[in-house]
This record gives C-alpha cells, sequence and structure tokens, in this order.
C-alpha cells in the first residue's frame, strides 16, 4: 500500500509525521526545481517552521514544479505530496514524513496552472534548486545568456516560457498587471552570491523584453542570498527498498540526507516568509562571509580528499578520510586556511563537525563526484587562500599539496583515457598542453600551470609555488610515471 494522507496513520511509532493537521494547510510557497536537495533542505526548514505554530495560520505549504521531467509528480502524486526524509549516518537512520509539499506541477503541459500559482496573491515567495545550469549564466561575465537556447525561445514567446526567467518574468508581469506586489525570488543554489546573480539574470531577461517591467521588478522585487549546505545523494533502489520495509508503506521517491543541515539567509522577504529560525535557519546580512568559509574549509577540504582519494584507490569520502594521510592533510589545510578569512562562526567548531560529516559511512559520498570539474573548483576552494598565504610568506605546504594531487589526478586521467576521461570543461585545453611536454614532474607542473583560467599570471610567476607543486607531483605520480 501507498504511503498518502489516508495511510498516514499507519506509520510505525518511530517514524515522524508531520504534526499540524494537514487537511489546513495552504500554499505559499512556490518552488521551482522540487529535486532531492529541495525536499531534503528547504522544505523541511519548512516543514519545522510550520511545526513550530500547529494551531498558526498554516499558510506556507509549498507547490513544488519540475520544468523538465515528470517523475517527481509521478512519484508523488499518489502520495498527497507526502514523502520520507531518512537522515542517516553511521548509527542508523531516522525516518520523517514531510507533509510541507502539496503538490507538484509538470512544466511541460501545466504552465498556465504553474503561472496561475505564482501570481497568486496567496505567493509571496517563489524558490529555486535548478543547478547552476538552470541559470543560463555566460561563464566569462557572470551574466544571462541571451542566446541560450531556452532563453531565447522565452523571449520570442514571452507568455508560454519555459525558462527560469521567462517563468519569473511573466508571472510578475501578471501580478504587476493585477496590481499585485512581486513575489521575494529565492535561490538556494550552490552559486556564489545567488540572489544577486539571479536577479542581474531576471533584469537581463525583462529587460530584454519590456524595459517599463523591468524597472519595476527593479525597484519592487527581492532577491535575497543564501549559503546552503546539507549533502543529499541521488536516492538509490536499495534506499527505496530498505525504506519501504521500515515505514510498512510504499513510498516512490524518499529522500536520503545526513543530519547536519545548514541555511543562512539574508533577510530580505517584503511580503512575509516562514518561521525557517524553527528548522536552524540563520538569517545574515553577510552571506559572503558563510560562502567564504564554506569554499575554504568545507569544498577545500572535499577537493582535497578527492584528489588524493582517487590517486589512492578510496571510492567515498569516508574511506578518504579514514586514511591517516588525507585525514592529516585536511587538518594540515585548515590550520593554514584559518587566517585566511573572517570567520562569522566558530572555525573550530565548524572543523570538527565538518570531520565528523566526512566520517559519516552512510552517505557513500563518491570521490569521483567531487572531482569533477575541478578546473572550475580550484580557484575559489584552494587558489584563493593559497594566495593569501604566499602573500604573507606563510607556509602553504597543505595547499600546494593538494593542488598537486589535483595536477596529478589530472595527468593520470588524461594518460588513461585523453580529454574524454576527465570530466571538466576544459578538458580538451588541459589535454592540449599536456601533449606536447615531457613526462618529468617539472614539465607537467609548468604546463598545467599556464593555464590563466585557474592559476592567473601571478600564480604561474610564483617560483615557491613552482617548487612545492613539483615537489607534490613526484610524490603523487610516482606510481604512474
Ligand atoms: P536533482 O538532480 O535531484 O534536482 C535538480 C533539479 O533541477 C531538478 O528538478 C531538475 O529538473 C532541475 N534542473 C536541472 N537542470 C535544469 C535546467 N537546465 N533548467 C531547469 N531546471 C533544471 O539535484 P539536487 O540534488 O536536488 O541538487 C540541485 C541543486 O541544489 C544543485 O545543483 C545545487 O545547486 C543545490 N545543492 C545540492 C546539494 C546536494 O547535496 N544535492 C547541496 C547543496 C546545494
Amino acid at each position: 500500500e501507498r504511503l498518502s494522507n489516508a495511510t498516514l496513520g499507519r506509520l510505525p511509532a518511530g517514524v515522524a509525521r508531520p504534526p499540524y493537521d494537514r487537511s489546513r494547510l495552504t500554499p505559499g510557497l512556490v518552488h521551482l526545481g522540487v529535486g532531492a536537495f529541495h525536499r531534503a533542505h528547504q522544505a523541511v526548514c519548512t516543514e519545522a517552521a510550520l511545526a513550530s505554530e500547529p494551531d498558526g495560520a498554516l499558510d506556507w505549504g509549498i507547490v513544488g514544479a519540475s520544468l523538465r521531467s515528470p517523475a517527481t509528480r509521478a512519484a508523488l502524486a499518489p502520495q498527497d505530496g507526502l514523502y520520507s526524509l531518512a537522515v542517516r549516518d553511521g548509527l542508523g537512520e531516522r525516518l520523517a514524513v514531510v507533509g510541507a509539499l502539496l503538490d507538484v506541477l509538470v512544466l511541460p503541459g501545466s504552465a498556465e496552472a504553474l503561472l496561475g500559482r505564482m501570481a497568486d496573491p496567496a505567493t509571496r515567495i517563489v524558490g529555486l534548486t535548478v543547478t547552476e545550469k538552470g541559470y543560463h549564466l555566460d561563464p566569462a561575465s557572470g551574466a544571462l545568456d541571451l542566446a541560450a537556447p531556452a532563453v531565447a525561445a522565452d523571449l520570442a514567446s514571452p507568455r508560454a516560457p519555459g525558462s527560469v526567467h521567462g517563468l519569473i518574468v511573466e508571472a510578475l508581469r501578471r501580478r504587476r498587471a493585477a496590481g499585485l506586489a512581486p513575489f521575494a525570488v529565492l535561490s538556494s543554489d550552490n552559486l556564489s552570491d545567488n540572489g544577486r546573480v539571479l536577479r542581474r539574470a531576471v533584469l537581463a531577461f525583462a529587460g530584454a523584453l519590456d524595459p517599463e517591467l523591468a524597472r519595476w521588478i527593479e525597484g519592487e522585487a527581492a532577491f535575497p542570498s543564501t549559503m546552503v549546505d546539507r549533502i543529499t545523494p541521488a536516492t538509490t533502489e536499495a534506499d527505496r527498498l530498505r525504506i519501504d520495509r521500515a515505514l510498512g508503506l510504499e513510498d516512490a521517491w524518499p529522500v536520503v540526507t545526513e543530519p547536519f543541515s545548514q541555511w543562512v539567509i539574508e533577510d530580505d522577504f517584503p511580503l512575509g516568509r516562514p518561521a525557517w529560525e524553527a528548522g536552524g535557519a540563520v538569517f545574515s546580512s553577510d552571506i559572503g562571509a558563510w560562502e567564504r568559509m564554506k569554499l575554504r574549509m568545507l569544498n577545500g577540504a572535499h577537493s582535497a580528499i578527492a584528489y588524493l582519494g582517487q590517486l589512492k584507490g578510496h571510492p567515498t569520502v569516508d574511506a578518504a578520510v579514514a586514511d591517516p594521510e588525507i585525514a592529516g592533510l585536511v587538518e594540515g589545510l585548515w590550520a593554514e586556511t584559518a587566517g585566511t578569512f573572517a570567520a562569522p562562526s566558530d572555525p573550530a567548531a565548524y572543523a570538527r563537525a565538518l570531520m565528523a560529516r566526512f566520517r559519516n559511512p552512510a552517505l557513500g559520498h563518491r570521490t569521483a563526484q567531487i572531482a569533477m570539474d575541478g578546473s572550475q573548483k580550484l580557484p575559489p576552494r584552494l587558489l584563493a587562500p593559497l594566495r593569501d598565504r604566499l602573500a604573507k610568506g606563510a607556509p602553504c605546504g597543505h595547499l600546494t599539496t593538494a593542488v598537486g594531487a589535483w595536477m596529478a589526478y589530472v595527468v593520470v586521467r588524461i594518460r588513461a583515457g585523453g580529454a574524454a576521461a576527465l570530466d571538466d570543461p576544459l578538458a580538451d585545453k588541459i589535454a592540449a598542453r599536456l601533449a606536447g611536454v615531457d613526462r618529468t614532474p617539472a614539465a607537467l607542473v609548468g604546463a598545467l600551470l599556464s593555464l590563466e583560467a585557474v592559476f592567473g599570471r601571478d600564480l604561474a610567476d610564483s617560483e615557491t609555488l613552482r617548487e612545492a607543486l613539483v615537489e607534490a607531483v613526484e610524490r603523487y605520480l610516482g606510481g604512474y610515471a
């Protein structure tokens, strides 16, 4: 039997369920991109907000939209939008059925229903988790790529949009025509300065259609920035079967995640917002500070773990940090990056929480996945703190080891299968640089350092850095040279 409103009462005692009267829940939020991450993160915070006032107005239910695939609707509609969240670590799994999601619309086919919902006076926030690709940004300028096919198609027929910009602008146009204030637009995607980036893109799209509408959006609409963090891998068939057994009911699409969750939000919601602090959200006017700490501590460590883990044959993060050499590198990296940013919270406590997350054996977070797109990830994660340390003449042996591990990883992959074996937007360029050079560590390091888009001129010119990298590459490439 299927999980649904009708079967909620049959869940075993250990499974949490919505503590409020779900029949009174009405929509206040629309969310574009109801993937695993939204359902494990923002929807769960919203659930906590609803639970914090079970006798309150209950007017912050979520209507989700899938912009591309009918799969989420197909799974959740027969369940009245209910799904289970499995929070896992080495001690076991905690299950909760989440009630905040009221409905899922699928864009091809339901554009009118979705636009109607977005333009409805009850909708006060439109959220997004559509991956970086959903933003259609030009990588060089960070501005909206007006020539991207999805964007160009929406500019040609703006009343029947398919892109997030097209949807947001058409819904805002309808609100303006109806004399309604705009909803707040809330990106929870992993993009630096996500609110500002999205605002700029939406204004560019609106400006290309109707400059007056663009001015209204610019003057009236809020685009708060956020920092998000909760590792949420794609659900596997094994997860589904295990969770069905624990529920005693069938859930077609549960979500599996870790205990840790962080959501830092700029508090700019002119029409109000749910009491997300009840779910642990932090409100801050300096999202950039939280972002830098995350990039340099979490993401920097992740990259080091991924490249060294790949070189040493560790398929997952927990396996990699069980290797004392890698755990030591991570601790050393944190010691070096510590002074390179203004910490918005206690960095020692953050580091302890991070190491506990890395050691979580229940997530199976793959080093190969984190290793992707290194040319894009290295600059903010490892090269920015490295620059700071080099400028001060401070020791940076751990940072250079991590960068050297990336170089060794790149060489190993390209030797094994050419550019196609490296999952990176610069793969062709990197392969071309490596093609003509000697196989000595010095020559390989020189070729990779010459990638100006990654290292800039300054790092390529640093003799100290070059020598440290040659040593690291020699160490890790020894077995392969
Ligand atoms: P997912 O694959 O489960 O869901 C992605 C959603 O984005 C889907 O609804 C998909 O249809 C939509 N989408 C993808 N490409 C699109 C496009 N070109 N245009 C419009 N919509 C598009 O992935 P997820 O795990 O939910 O992650 C989504 C995003 O959430 C990530 O890209 C990241 O920005 C953010 N995030 C994820 C995690 C995580 O651990 N999964 C952690 C932090 C942040």
